[in-house]
């Protein structure tokens, strides 16, 4: 049984942000070495996005961790789609205007996203996988993910974080293609919202009725999130949205093999969607606060059960089935014992 630890939060503000980063910090004192170089992946937040990671926060957790080991600094990889965060040099503007320039930034795939290593994994989907190339020069990881509900895969959380986020953009597409939506057409009004928000132009109106084109489709699920009239969809009984976390944790089990690992999930601010969408989103539920762990299925697990796996449910969707998966492949173990920090 894997230990979860659980720092509760019930209301924000600075001081208590900061206090928390230093009360958590203290459940991987140990675990860090002098000598390691240690990634502290997390997601910068999207333009518009209010909802993102404390940068408060992560900075109380860096300047514990930085003291004790000989490198640290913030990484990401960029995104597919058309963005700030396609690029590395805007990527970096985005994270120092969202407050987290106290740190070293990384964009560890690089300027546009092609710079890469391969790394063998011979799993069901895939013989190897493509991560950004900067990953190299750390030999541990220091996950830092927020935990939202996402558009495709119901949950997003440290295996999202780690396997999804680390991939190059030749990764994410391999691990998108699994992925085909459809319209329906007795729902679409062709009122063209998904076709103004789908950051790649896959989207048209035709007949008044909205149509991808899935040689350009990136597979983000925004426009899952912004129909107003439910009308995109994943097919019911496909296995897209179930290949699509598989082929998440099967990332993630190639970048973790090898490095020491630590994870914290922050259980503040959850939202529906994830922090790629660039516009003011409501949280779902109140505060709950932190949970840090060794174990990345333990504590995507106690993050879910938590919240309540209802809240990240969608039709065709099992939000845990990657939690699943992840423990079909050794990653971690979901029973847990959930210990409270004072
Ligand atoms: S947002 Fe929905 S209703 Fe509007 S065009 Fe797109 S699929 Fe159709
Ligand atoms: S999932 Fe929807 S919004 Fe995203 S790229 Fe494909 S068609 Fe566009």
């Amino acid at each position: 049984m894997s230990e979860v630890y659980f720092l509760k939060i019930k209301k924000q503000s600075p001081k208590i942000l900061a206090e928390a980063g230093k009360k958590i910090s203290k459940v991987f004192s140990n675990f860090f070495d002098s000598g390691d170089k240690v990634a502290i992946k997390l997601h910068f937040g999207e333009r518009g996005s209010q909802t993102y990671l404390s940068p408060i926060l992560v900075r109380a957790i860096y300047q514990k961790l930085q003291k004790k080991v000989e490198k640290a600094a913030l990484v990401d990889c960029n995104v597919l789609y058309k963005g700030e965060r396609s690029f590395a040099s805007s990527h970096k503007k985005l994270a120092r205007d969202h407050g987290f320039g106290f740190a070293p930034i990384l964009i560890l795939d690089g300027e546009k996203g092609d710079e890469e290593i391969k790394i063998k994994i011979n799993k069901k989907h895939f013989k190897e996988i493509k991560v950004g190339k900067g990953i190299k020069d750390f030999n541990a990881i220091l996950n830092i993910s927020h935990i939202t509900g996402h558009g495709i895969t119901g949950f997003g959380g440290a295996l999202k974080n780690v396997g999804m986020g680390l991939g190059s953009k030749g990764g994410k597409l391999e691990m998108h293609q699994a992925f085909r939506l459809e319209i329906n057409p007795d729902l679409c009004q062709g009122c063209g919202t998904c076709q103004s928000e789908c950051p790649v132009k896959a989207i048209s109106i035709k007949n008044d009725k909205a149509q991808i084109d899935y040689q350009k489709c990136i597979g983000c699920g925004k426009c899952i999130s912004v129909c107003p009239f439910e009308a995109v969809e994943i097919p019911w009984g496909a296995s897209s949205a179930k290949d699509l976390q598989e082929r998440i944790v099967e990332y993630a089990f190639g970048i973790l093999k090898q490095r020491k690992t630590f994870f914290l999930n922050v259980l503040l601010n959850i939202t529906p969607q994830c922090d790629c969408v660039r516009e003011k989103q409501k949280p779902m539920v109140k505060d709950i606060g932190i949970l840090g762990s060794q174990d990345i299925v333990a504590i995507d697990k106690a993050s879910l059960d938590l919240v309540g796996k209802n809240y990240f449910e969608k039709p065709g969707v099992d939000p845990s089935f990657q939690i699943d998966y992840a423990q079909k492949l050794n990653l971690g173990e979901k029973d847990y014992k959930l210990i409270e920090i004072k």
